[in-house]
């Protein structure tokens, strides 16, 4: 096999659908952004801050994985500077060959000022568009898509399910819950998951990331969801019998019916969920053909990217163009935007640049 190198993976297109808004904010801007509203930081140099914020999500310590989020969050509290962090988001992810992407944030933390949900809304919605206008100027097209996040311990989800829905032209295209899956099952928030099936609206839960079996199936059969964010844990529903890999009903489920699952390479391994890139449930799950995606999580914690998560990945299992194909039409088959959007991303874009690699 030809080793892939570096700048082919970061030249290849690439499909995106899990991805943290304040999760993927460059150094810079932090620091910039810090200094207008005086908010303290660890350090003021990028290079050192970025390390920083690996540091504290690889620490094993929640307290200090929470503190890296208390810090993109602080400066992300107006409109111009949600804007900003939205349209640079939008620029890097286009820059490393990311054609698809869906990006979640969760518009219930940035009113610590005076902004509205709406507003907050509408300031993200503005950044992506921006970006993805530059970033077509610039030769690399990128189309974003937006998911509103409600936290899992917050008693917010209608309000925010609402809030999507009503943002559905303009650029959201799904709803999710996150936050510490320990104690808040999502079937607390069935109200929000059943307006937005009345609705029609698309919706992903973080699922069987920290937390195993009984999260996966009631994100699944009570909620409805119709995509795991992680669901790495539907491992544990798969025994190995003499090398022989034997499903139970929940993986078989999640097998046949074809559920995407949104795993994070690096994320899992900073968060103890697998415990190297070499030991990620990935390998099996791909072997097994359930429709696995790749995903970044939080760039900026995780110092990645997705051409990076590829090229781990690439290292680790010896994997080719012919896999990095798969997992970037098994993403963009599983993105929330409408069916032929979907199609015409993978015939004209993606289908094009692989069949020339594979070549
Ligand atoms: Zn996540």
């Amino acid at each position: 096999m030809v080793a892939i190198g570096y700048e082919e993976i970061v030249q290849a297109p690439k499909a995106l659908l899990h991805d943290h808004l304040d999760g993927g904010l460059r150094p810079t801007t932090i620091i910039e952004l810090a200094a207008e509203v005086g908010h303290e930081l660890p350090s003021t140099d990028p290079d050192e801050l970025g390390r920083w914020f690996v540091e504290a999500a690889n620490s094993g310590s929640l307290e200090r994985y929470l503190e890296t989020f208390a810090h993109t969050v602080a400066v992300m509290q107006t409109a111009p500077a949600l804007a900003r962090v939205a349209r640079e988001c939008a620029l890097d992810l286009a820059a490393d060959g990311v054609v698809y992407a869906e990006v979640r944030f969760a518009p219930e933390q940035h009113l610590e000022q005076d902004l509205t949900l709406d507003q907050v809304v509408e300031a993200v919605l503005a950044g992506f568009a921006e970006g993805s206008e530059l970033a077509a100027q610039a030769g690399n097209p990128i189309r974003v898509g937006t998911l509103l996040t409600a936290m899992r311990h917050a008693a917010r989800s209608q309000e925010i399910a609402e809030l999507a829905v009503r943002h559905r032209d303009t650029g959201v295209v799904g709803f999710d819950i996150a936050g510490a899956e320990a104690g808040f099952p999502p079937t607390r928030h069935l109200d929000a998951f059943e307006y937005l099936q009345r609705e029609n609206f698309h919706f992903t839960i973080h699922a069987g990331e920290a937390f195993g079996l009984p999260s996966i199936w009631q994100a699944i059969q009570w909620c409805g969801a119709d995509r795991l964010g992680h669901g790495v844990r539907i491992v544990d529903d798969i025994t190995l019998t003499d090398d022989r890999p034997q499903l139970g009903r929940l993986a078989a489920y999640v097998r046949d019916k074809r559920i995407p699952l949104e795993l994070c390479p690096s994320s899992n391994v900073q968060t103890g969920a697998a415990a190297s890139i070499a030991e990620h449930p990935i390998g099996l799950l791909r072997d097994l053909r359930f429709r696995v995606t790749v995903n970044t999580d939080n760039r900026l914690m995780s110092g990645t990217s997705m051409s990076r998560e590829m090229a781990l990945l690439v290292d680790a299992f010896g994997y080719g163009w012919k896999e990095l194909q798969w997992f970037t039409i098994n993403a963009m088959k599983s993105a929330f935007i409408p069916f032929d959007e979907r199609l015409r991303i993978i015939d004209d874009v993606i289908k094009p640049a692989y069949a020339k690699l594979l070549s």
